[in-house]
């Protein structure tokens, strides 16, 4: 089969990944500019070079048997380390948060830069409705983007998966990134729950990483949902505050700095795992069905490969194809 997935963040590489191991093909298409999704790493230049930060997710832990498997496996491959610093079952990407999803976007065919507007059906086929140009045909399509962007693609095919994905709820965080000129006086490396702060870390201080002086400041949700239609150069400012009373002391000199907003950030979780109309085809996957973390996202992923490859099997014809 011929699978179309729109959203090539962990769940989406992850369905892929999932596909692939049952013998299907799969196209992924993605509106972002490069591998990462929520779980992104921004690179910038600066007057003393290049400036690094995962301004998404910040670490991530592994408990499923099967997320553990791949946890390993990213690290046999180099693309993954613990972070004891952060938790004891604390793991990155090396040497950056989107590594994992480089590594993964390697074995896929992934278009970049495609934003995907809706869905039209020819025949039994799919075609994908970019800004400017379609993509097809398809036997079936994923959806792998956050419920609420979802939610307008699914409406016109699927009012139980529309209706799912419109319930869903995600949670904001504003960003804050800067370089410094030297090292912010802080006690640690992380600094969580002050006051409109729920994180802060010192970027370049993760494992693999080095060079100059990164931190990534997230509000919490209550600030960044009160904050949330402000501009990027007045959160930044104001986050800077922040930051600087959370470690009660002033920031050294800043040689970049700028503010993120990530408008769905943590989603509420349903529960549900992953979706599948089999009549038309048509699944979706992502953390906003399990719980708003990476593992969930990942397994959310996995279980839809997997129903959609059973799905296929089911269908076939009795004769010789069935076990
Ligand atoms: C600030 C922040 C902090 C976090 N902290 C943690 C943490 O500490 N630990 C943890 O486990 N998790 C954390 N998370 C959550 C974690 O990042 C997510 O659960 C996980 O990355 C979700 O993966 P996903 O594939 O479901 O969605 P995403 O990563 O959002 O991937 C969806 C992809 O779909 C694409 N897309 C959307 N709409 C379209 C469209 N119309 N056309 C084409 N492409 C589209 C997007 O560009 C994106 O790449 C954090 C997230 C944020 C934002």
């Amino acid at each position: 089969m011929n699978v179309a997935i729109i959203g090539a963040g962990l769940s989406g590489l992850s369905c892929a990944d999932a596909l692939a191991a049952t013998g299907h093909r799969s196209a992924l298409f993605d509106k972002g500019r490069g591998p990462g999704g929520r779980m992104a790493t921004r690179r910038a230049g600066t007057v003393a070079g290049e400036a690094s930060f995962d301004h998404g997710a910040q670490y991530f832990t592994a408990r499923h048997p099967e997320f553990l498997k791949q946890v390993g496996d990213w690290s046999a491959r180099g693309a993954a380390s613990p972070w004891p610093e952060a938790g004891a079952d604390a793991w990155v990407g090396v040497p950056a948060m989107n590594s994992v999803l480089k590594d993964m976007a390697t074995r896929h065919d992934v278009e970049f830069n495609f934003n995907a507007k809706g869905l039209v059906r020819d025949g039994r086929k799919w075609l994908i409705v970019g800004d400017h140009e379609s993509r097809g045909h398809f036997d079936a399509v994923v959806i792998a983007a956050p419920a609420e962007q979802s939610a307008s693609i699914l409406a016109l095919h699927d009012f139980e998966m529309a209706r799912a994905a419109l319930l869903a709820r995600s949670q904001p965080c504003w960003a804050a990134m800067f370089t410094f000129a030297s090292p912010v006086p802080a006690a640690g490396n992380i600094l969580r729950d002050r006051g409109a702060i729920t994180w802060a870390a010192r970027n370049n201080a993760k494992p693999g990483r080095a060079g100059l002086e990164c931190w990534v400041v997230h509000a919490n949700a209550a600030w960044s949902t009160a904050h949330l239609e402000e501009s990027p150069g007045t959160v930044e400012q104001l986050l800077r505050d922040h930051f600087e009373a959370a470690i009660a002391a002033p920031l050294p000199a800043i040689l970049y700095s700028v503010a993120h907003r990530w408008r769905y950030a943590l989603s509420s979780g349903t529960g549900r795992g992953a979706l599948w109309n089999e009549d038309i085809r048509l699944g979706v996957c992502g953390d906003w069905l399990l719980g708003p973390r990476v593992e969930c996202a990942w397994l959310s992923g996995q279980e839809l490969g997997a129903r959609i490859a059973e799905a296929e099997i089911a269908s076939m014809p009795l004769l010789g194809l069935r076990g």
